[in-house]
């Protein structure tokens, strides 16, 4: 149930970032990061049937199997077999690693690996894509745009007329505030503590901006406040367990709805006063927007091939491999949303 993909365009995602710090999370190395990516099914293993060498596709970091109980839910796309592992760096039928340096291993990640030029994924963690689909623009598609959007629109699902808060605006929290104008949303209300990004956040819908540097008390009551007493859905894109905090406790009682979507470190504690969820707050999460990777991600291929979802307003560089460094070094500075990074020179 393998098969070998040749990866054309990989981009840099804040996920990768953590792992390779490996600061606040489990170190494993040698290892081959990158995981948003598009390229061309070049051969298959045994069992594969669905794919053919030739189609284009996308690799995803969560997979799905379609046979277990998450499959079959409507409701979830936690896939038993093929669900995100940031910890495990080799292949799920052998634990064996399908990379290797003079004879030691080098471990994958997410299942993906694609700052290579050739990666080896199980067949359930490749969506089957539009062959007419740019894979240098719709390659975002495969992490962090349809998390940030399904985010919104699948877990948060805000109705018409709502006053909705982001957190974090990269790429991610920005595809969530894209999400919140699809919804017909009417204040979308952006937090960062970059004011770099309030100005190319108004692309995206951003109507409103915080920056929690700005006040003396907690941003949840300054949003409280601007709102006659809370959001009705907030988007937590940060990975800062504050910032998670902050976002479910801006959201109004009675009917508000926070989910989160950054990764935390290792060992953070998510504290709130139990009265917050008792006064009818709702507090979720989600990988990768909730979408079933292989039966959804086609169609959010689709929405970008029929212009109801704008990809190129999230690509602000362009790399050649042997400068991916760069990638990093706009990541860590906050500069620019997603660096494109061609395989090919
Ligand atoms: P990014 O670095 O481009 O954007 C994060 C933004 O959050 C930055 O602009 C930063 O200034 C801001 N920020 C950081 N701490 C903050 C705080 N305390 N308050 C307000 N703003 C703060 O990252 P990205 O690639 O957009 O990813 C965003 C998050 O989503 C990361 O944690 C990433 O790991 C996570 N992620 C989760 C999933 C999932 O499936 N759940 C998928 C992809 C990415
Ligand atoms: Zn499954």
């Amino acid at each position: 149930m393998e098969v070998r993909l040749k990866i054309l365009y990989t981009s840099l995602c804040h996920t990768d970032v953590y792992f390779w710090e490996a600061k606040r999370q489990n170190p494993l190395f040698p290892r081959i990061y990158g995981h948003e990516a598009g390229g061309i099914f070049e051969s298959v293993g045994e069992g594969v049937t669905d794919l053919k060498p030739g189609d284009h596709v996308l690799p995803i970091f969560t997979g799905e199997c379609k046979e277990c109980a998450h499959c079959k839910s409507e409701e979830s796309n936690m896939c038993d077999l093929l669900r995100i592992n940031t910890d495990r760096g080799v292949m799920l039928s052998d634990g064996k690693s399908r990379f290797s340096i003079r004879g030691q291993p080098i471990y994958h990640f997410l299942g993906t690996s694609t700052f290579s030029e050739y990666t080896v994924v199980h067949v359930g963690c490749v969506a089957k894509i539009n062959p007419l689909a740019p894979l240098d623009k719709v390659c975002v598609i495969s992490c962090g745009i349809s998390t940030g959007l399904g985010a919104m629109v699948n877990v948060a699902k805000p109705p018409k007329g709502s006053t909705v808060a982001v957190f974090g605006l990269g790429a991610v929290g920005l595809a969530a505030a894209e999400g919140a104008r699809i919804a017909g949303a009417s204040r979308i209300i952006g937090v960062d503590l970059n004011p770099n990004r309030f100005q190319g956040a108004k692309k995206f819908g951003v109507t409103e901006f915080v920056n929690p540097k700005d006040h003396n008390k907690p941003v949840q009551e300054v949003i409280a406040e601007m709102t006659n007493g809370g959001v009705d859905r907030s988007v937590e894109c940060t990975g800062n367990v504050d910032a998670m905090i902050s976002a479910f406790e801006c959201v109004h009682d009675g009917w508000g709805v926070a989910v989160l979507v950054g990764v935390p470190h290792k060992d953070a504690v998510f504290k709130t006063h139990p009265i917050n969820l008792l006064n009818e707050r709702t507090l979720k999460g989600t990988f990768f927007g909730n979408y079933k990777p292989r039966s959804d991600i086609p169609s959010v291929v689709e929405k970008y091939m029929n212009k109801e979802l704008e990809v190129e307003k999230f690509i602000t560089h362009q790399v050649p491999f042997s400068e991916i460094n760069k990638a990093f070094d706009y990541m860590l500075k906050g500069e620019g949303l997603r660096c494109i990074i061609r395989m090919e020179e």
